[in-house]
């Protein structure tokens, strides 16, 4: 994982930079830090980073990247990201604005919730807990957008996937946003790696709201009780092997504690790594490679990682 000079260099040319300044005015900025949009507070910047308001933007957004081939990436909450200490280049951007509604009916003894992909999975799953959506508490304290959770079909006991009853997307190929059918897996899906997820409907069975607000309580603070949500971090950092916990391994092969830089595998929880600090891309991606060595050896298992690793990483 080392960088190139080229690697670092932005793919922009001036008149890109004009055109999407063009578009987006002042919601779009150049050479800009990603750290801040990550819940690890780690990455480097971005050529262009964008915040999208509306269809249309998103649509003539995707549509100039396709015509000039300039890569792009869509951020969701950045709760599951690794981003290099190199950047990204091209454009990154976030949706906001009319892809941030939330709405709630009963039908049919069923709450059904139409969610813009930049809503909040608290705020999605707040409003759903109160019209007595049955389990919604296996999605409560997940820190995504609903795009990027049903991107990863984040979840529990049960996924995003379980309640979905249909998703839009927007492609670079396509005029307007369209519905989508998506097969789910663990902690992936089978959307296109084009497809921009602009909004969801879920459809859960109706309970009794207090039932299902107080479950969700005691979800939410055995949250508290055993991942360190406080510190800076991406949740798992490794996908559970089959019939198996990827926590248990690695804390088996006495990886809790584990420090590299400002980089420290959790205490409390051995599949999550801590930003103590200042901590680089680097410094967890040599952790990452520490753990998942340590239970090779021990176990012959290969850990997968959970997180996305994006962007230009850079050795020392
Ligand atoms: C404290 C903590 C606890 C966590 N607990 C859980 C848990 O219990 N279960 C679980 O599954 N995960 C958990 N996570 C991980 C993370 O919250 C989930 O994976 C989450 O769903 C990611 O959503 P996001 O919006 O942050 O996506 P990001 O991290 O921003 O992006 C993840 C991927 O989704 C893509 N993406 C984002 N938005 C869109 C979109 N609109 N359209 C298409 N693709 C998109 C990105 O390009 C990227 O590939 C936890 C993380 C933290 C920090």
């Amino acid at each position: 994982m080392s960088a190139s000079s080229a690697q670092l260099k932005s793919v922009l040319e001036p008149q890109d930079c004009d055109e999407l300044t063009r578009v987006l005015g002042e919601r779009v900025c150049f050479d800009h830090p990603l750290a801040d949009y990550t819940s690890w507070k780690i990455g480097g910047p971005a050529d262009a980073f964008a915040t999208i308001h509306t269809e249309h933007e998103l649509a003539q957004t995707l549509r100039y990247c396709d015509r000039r081939s300039i890569p792009w990436f869509v951020l969701g909450s950045g709760s599951n990201l690794l981003v290099g200490d190199g950047g990204m280049r091209g454009i990154v951007f976030r949706l906001a604005g009319e892809f941030s509604t939330i709405d709630v009916l009963t039908e049919d003894n069923r709450v059904i919730v139409r969610a813009g992909a930049s809503a909040g999975m608290a705020a999605m799953t707040a409003r759903a807990a109160t019209a007595g959506a049955y389990s919604i508490s296996s999605l409560a304290g997940i820190p995504g957008s609903v795009g990027g959770s049903l991107r990863m079909n984040a979840g529990t006991d049960r996924e995003v996937g379980d309640f979905v009853r249909s998703v839009r997307i927007q492609s670079p190929r396509r005029a307007e946003p369209h519905a989508v059918d998506v097969r789910y897996f663990y902690r992936h899906t089978s959307l296109a790696r084009d497809a921009v997820v602009v909004s969801v409907e879920f459809s859960f069975e109706q309970a009794n709201a207090n039932d299902v607000r107080q479950e969700m309580q005691a979800r939410l603070i055995r949250r508290k009780n055993t991942q360190p949500i406080a510190m800076p971090n991406a949740g798992s950092c490794f996908r559970n092997p089959e019939g198996e916990k990827a926590a248990r391994l690695i804390e088996a092969v006495g990886a809790k504690g584990w420090r590299e830089g400002d980089a420290q595998i959790s205490e409390l929880h051995a599949n999550f790594i801590n930003n103590c600090g200042q901590a680089s891309a680097r410094d967890v991606a040599t952790l990452l490679a520490r753990a998942r060595r340590a239970v090779y050896e021990r176990f012959g298992v290969k850990l997968q990682p959970e997180v996305h690793l994006v962007g230009v990483f850079i050795d020392a």
